[in-house]
Formats: structure tokens, C-alpha cells, sequence
């Protein structure tokens, strides 16, 4: 199905929306306004091709997707860099690794200046073909953040698939060894996000948890961890249908609103851009289609214009709700 949009700020019908009050209503009712601040982040999603299917994916990602990211697309978006330095680049997919010209990418960024990170899902680490990947982000100071929601297997296998937890911990163990998680210069950070309909547990108990348990099981050292509560998004709003969970979970995220959290969500300082280059206030919204062009034409990046960036309004539906539960939940974990 093709979603039609007609101007920026609408909202989208979307499975969520049936069972949560408007979000802007809801922004209004608080006395919240989400409004940009100065862009910190340019979020490239490289596209859905993963080595992996995990059930909590927002990107619907796998080994047969198609949509990836073109080296002419890299080109413009390289060229907008150049023009509007960004202090960070903040790569995502997908394993966003599997695109062709992932490392000629980084290397473009690096010696543009920004920082880098990966999003990295640690078994692209240790799949055939990409036996020096670790040694290519260490070379080019490529900052980690690697999904891991457990420290022990079943959780882990169950969300992402068998076997998923041995192959992390081998990726984690090539990561420590270059130095990442140990070197000040080279950050590696694990991401959490819940085993099914519920909210992340707080997120300073979690990490003590994770680092006794890794490295007295396993011997790995990592910086910190983030929690990130999982948006009711393609395959996981899917998977909470299927289960008659949606309910429950729109009424959890709603009744959980906080509005502490507004003002640390990261669509205020991200610009979020997918595999052809459109525009989007982050990557959930990509998932919806929710670009921020006129009708169906996308924004593309290298016709955005900071000088009026930020007149731009954020688009929101009920799946932003996932965002504000609790302590808020941003690509760098909970914000309050
Ligand atoms: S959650 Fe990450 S690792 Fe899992 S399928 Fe999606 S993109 Fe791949
Ligand atoms: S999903 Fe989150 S980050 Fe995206 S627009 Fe909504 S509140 Fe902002």
C-alpha cells in the first residue's frame, strides 16, 4: 500500500493510531512543543539488507531485501556533507555494513571531519567476508553501538534467531581485542530493547547488570549501555497484532507519557535520511513513510537548506509515544 501525504505535520494512520489519543493533542495538553534545535546528527539508513530477521525490527531488515543504498545517492549526500558540516554521522540500516560502499562512505566522512558511529548488530563482525570489518572501524575511529538484549542466550536467540548470541559474544571479544570498549578513542556501547510488550528496566541498574554479567561469564568490557523501548513499527507492531498485544501496548506507551522526556527526543537535533537520500525526522518515520516533503515528493537531502531547517515542524503519530514512556527512548537510550 502507498501512503499519500499531503503536508508536513499530518498525521498518518497507521495500526498504532487506533489505540492512542493524538500525540500532538497530547504535546498541546502538557504544554510541550517539540521544536528542532540546531542539527548534531545526520542519520544516513543505508538500507534493509541484514544478515539477520529479528521480531522486534522496525526496518522490516533481511538477507533478501533489495533497497540499498547507491554510490551515486553516497555521492550527493557526501557533496551536502561537504557544504553543511555535521559533527556527527551516525550510519544505521539494515546492517548498514553490507552496503557496497560502506567503507569508501566512512572514509568520505572521516576526512570530512565528523564523528562516526555504527550501528553495528555484532554478527556482521565474525560473517565470511567481513573478517577485518572490526580492524577497518578501528582504523577509522568508528564509534560502536552494538544491539545486545541479554547477557545470557535465550533471551538473545529468541528475539534475533539461534545461535545469534554465540556469534555476538565472538563479535564483542574481536571488538575488544582491537581495543573498542577499552581505548578511549575507540567507544563501544551496547543498545538493550525489551523481549516483548513491555518498558525498559532503568537504565543505570541494567548496565551494572550487563557489565558484572559479561565480563564474568565472557571477559568483555564495553562503555555503556543504552535502553531503547521498542516502537509499535512494521515488524514489531506487526508481531504485537499478531499477538494481541497492540492494545495493551499503545495503552502502556500512553499511559506511561512523559513529558520530561520531550525535550531530549532525538528527532529535535537529527536529520534522518533512507537509502535513496529522502528526508525524515528519524528513522521510525521512515518506516512510516512520513517524509518531509509536499505530496508524494520526498525532501532530499541535498536540497535541504539549514537556514530554514528548523521551520520545518516534526512529524508525529502514535507510535511517538514510544519515545516519551517512561524515561524517553532515543537512538542514544532513555533521555531522562
Ligand atoms: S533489528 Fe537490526 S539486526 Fe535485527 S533484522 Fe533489524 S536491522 Fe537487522
Ligand atoms: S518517533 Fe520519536 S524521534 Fe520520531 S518523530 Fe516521533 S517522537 Fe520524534
Amino acid at each position: 500500500m502507498t501512503l499519500t501525504l499531503s503536508r508536513p505535520g499530518e498525521r498518518l494512520p497507521n495500526a498504532a493510531d487506533a489505540h492512542a489519543p493524538s500525540f500532538a493533542a497530547t504535546l498541546l495538553e502538557n504544554g510541550k512543543t517539540l521544536t528542532r534545535s540546531d542539527p548534531q546528527v545526520l542519520q544516513l539508513n543505508l538500507g534493509k539488507l541484514c544478515n539477520l530477521t529479528c521480531v522486534h525490527c522496525h526496518v522490516n531488515a533481511g538477507p533478501g531485501r533489495k533497497e540499498i543504498v547507491r554510490r551515486d545517492t553516497l555521492e550527493r549526500i557526501v557533496d551536502w556533507l561537504a557544504a553543511n558540516p555535521m559533527p556527527t554521522v551516525d550510519l544505521t540500516g539494515g546492517a548498514p555494513e553490507m552496503a557496497p560502499d560502506f567503507r569508501w562512505l566512512v572514509e568520505q566522512v572521516r576526512a570530512l571531519g565528523s564523528h562516526i558511529i555504527d550501528r553495528c548488530n555484532l554478527t556482521i563482525l565474525v560473517e565470511p567476508g567481513y573478517e577485518d570489518l572490526g580492524s577497518f572501524l578501528a582504523a577509522h575511529r568508528v564509534e560502536v553501538i552494538a544491539s545486545m538484549p541479554c547477557y545470557s542466550p535465550d533471551n538473545v536467540n529468541e528475539q534475533r534467531g539461534d545461535g545469534v548470541f554465540d556469534d555476538s559474544i565472538r563479535g564483542l571479544r574481536l571488538l575488544n581485542s582491537l581495543g573498542y570498549g577499552i581505548r578511549p578513542d575507540l567507544p563501544l556501547h551496547l543498545v538493550y530493547n525489551p523481549n516483548g510488550p513491555n518498558l525498559p528496566p532503568a537504565q543505570d541498574d541494567l548496565e551494572a547488570d550487563y557489565k558484572r554479567e559479561l565480563r564474568a561469564h565472557f571477559g568483555i568490557e564495553f562503555n555503556n549501555l543504552y535502553t531503547i523501548t521498542n516502537l509499535p513499527v512494521a515488524r514489531f507492531a506487526s508481531w504485537l497484532k499478531r499477538n494481541g498485544h497492540l492494545e495493551d501496548y499503545m495503552k502502556l506507551l500512553v499511559d506511561n507519557f512523559n513529558p520530561a522526556a520531550v525535550d531530549g527526543l532525538m528527532c529535535r537535533d537529527t536529520i534522518s535520511v533512507d537509502w535513496q537520500g529522502n528526508v525524515f525526522d528519524c528513522d521510525f518515520n521512515q518506516q512510516m513513510n512520513m517524509h518531509l516533503g509536499a505530496g508524494d515528493n520526498p525532501l532530499k537531502l541535498w536540497d535541504v537548506d539549514l537556514g530554514t531547517w528548523k521551520q520545518i515542524p516534526v512529524r508525529t503519530a502514535a507510535h511517538c509515544y514510544g519515545c516519551t514512556a517512561g524515561c524517553g527512548s532515543s537512538c542514544g537510550g532513555a533521555v531522562v
